[in-house]
């Protein structure tokens, strides 16, 4: 992990937040080549998720919403974590701390911390929502919550949706945003953070077919981050046990991955039964049945959920694509992300800085710019500018050699098996484009 987390930095993907300050605890910006990282892989799942299919439809829903909301959703009740403190240092645990040896609030158990005897507090709940006020007046009555999940959003605004865009059960509603949770063990880089983007689709379906779609967007899910390149067997569903079920779930799975820190989930996919609109109909005291004029009837839409952090997945995505070869008797560090995923699709050398050899590579830059993310460097020696994209995750090498200003042709070298091909100069941007959307 340390090695990954070096390479983030280095090479520009995820730098910690407000750094020269000394950083904010896990909350992490990311870079120029993070940035088209995740942009990529949100895109991706809005194509999948939205685009391609005729039954679902986008939403982006604000941050803050009426405080009601979360009395409805559960979340000023239960969205909370039991945390001990100690008294002698000042520290704070969740409870289920694997550091804690022994019941805390027992004279025996040590501060994983200052290691003092009998300074830990029992136990008592945090809630893990961020609070704010709204408007001028810091007082009770104005008190709102930094969302903890986007999908409530969708959950209020189901109808406005179903009307607007005159869709039928089943249809289903998909967001990308932020939540915000006030994490109490945060830590491993990016994987469990304070702030972070969810990518959520929520299935409006008849009770009955719940079963049934629950089975379709478990093995849709799963399906698509193969087909993202992530390796089938660093993947693995967890199907939550009696303990871990939410009050709200009739079955739920999570989507795991093996990373350097053992198999931990990076999305959930839960039947979370009519539970919710039902909720919101109590508490707003709004109507949020749907009529099905053609059968006659009318019901609570059961919800199958497909709930992914954009941050996490992301994660995911470098540390699968993470390699270390030998290549010639040297360790070749190498990004190999999916093409489509790439921050960088290729990068364009002229091999040395005179003989024409500028000026060539530079127009090629330009004509693929229009298209591509590409990048120009003309530093240092090729070797070098090959090692910087090999980490930088970049599928193809454009290089403006000698031969180039002669015939006209420059070589493309293939990250991942290395063989560089002879190109000609007008044709690298259909060369690419035949590899990259493929
Ligand atoms: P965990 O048990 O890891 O806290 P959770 O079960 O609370 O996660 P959900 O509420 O199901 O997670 O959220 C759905 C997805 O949102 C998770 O699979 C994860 O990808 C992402 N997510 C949740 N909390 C965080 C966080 N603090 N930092 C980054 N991503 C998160």
């Amino acid at each position: 992990m340390d090695k990954l987390v070096s390479l983030a930095k280095r090479r520009g993907f995820v730098f910690q937040s407000s750094e020269i300050y000394g950083g904010l605890g896990s909350v992490w910006d990311y870079g120029p080549l993070g940035a088209e990282l995740k942009r990529n892989l949100k895109e991706r799942w809005w194509r999948a998720m939205v685009h391609e299919r005729e039954d679902i439809e986008g939403l982006d829903a604000a941050i803050l919403m009426h405080p009601k909301v979360w009395e409805a959703s559960g979340h000023v009740a239960g969205f909370t974590d039991p945390l001990v403190d100690c008294r002698q240092c000042k520290n704070r645990f969740r409870a289920d701390d694997p550091r804690l040896k022994g019941p805390p609030g027992d004279p025996e158990t040590k501060c994983p911390v200052c290691g003092n005897k009998g300074t830990l507090t029992a136990p008592r709940m945090f809630n893990l929502m961020f609070k704010t006020f709204m408007g001028p007046v810091e007082e009770d009555a104005a008190v709102i919550y930094l969302r903890p999940e986007t999908a409530q959003g969708i959950y209020v605004n189901y109808l406005n949706v179903l009307q607007s865009s005159r869709q039928k059960v089943p249809f289903g509603i998909a967001q990308i945003g932020k939540a915000f949770r006030n994490e109490i063990t945060p830590g491993n880089f990016t994987f469990r953070t304070r702030e972070f983007e969810q990518m959520e689709m929520q299935f409006f379906v008849k009770p009955g077919a719940d079963q049934q779609w629950f089975e379709f967007w478990k093995a849709e899910r799963m399906k698509w981050y193969q087909g993202l390149g992530i390796r089938a067997e660093k993947l693995r569903f967890h199907q939550h046990g009696p303990d871990e079920l939410a009050h709200y779930a009739k079955d739920a799975y999570d989507i795991q991955y093996e990373f350097p820190f053992g198999w931990q989930e990076f999305e959930g996919i839960h039947n979370r039964t009519d539970f919710d609109l039902t909720r919101h109909q109590e508490y707003s005291g709004k109507k949020l049945e749907y009529v099905d004029a053609s059968a006659n009837e009318r019901y609570i839409p059961y919800i199958i959920e497909t709930s992914a952090g954009a941050d996490r997945a992301a994660l995911v995505l470098l540390v699968d694509a993470y390699r270390e070869e030998q290549v010639e008797g040297e360790t070749r560090v190498v990004l190999k992300l999916h093409p489509s995923l790439a921050p960088l699709k290729a990068a364009v050398f002229p091999l040395v800085n005179k003989d024409g050899m500028p000026e060539l590579a530079r127009r090629i830059y330009d004509d693929l710019r229009g298209r591509f993310n590409v990048f120009y460097d003309d530093g240092g020696s090729i070797g070098r500018r090959y090692r910087r994209q090999d980490e930088a995750g970049t599928p193809f090498g454009v290089t403006v050699d000698g031969q180039s200003t002669q015939d006209q042709t420059v070589t493309v070298r293939d990250r991942d098996t290395l063989l560089q091909e002879r190109v000609a100069a007008g044709r690298v941007d259909e060369y690419l484009s035949a590899r990259l959307t493929a």
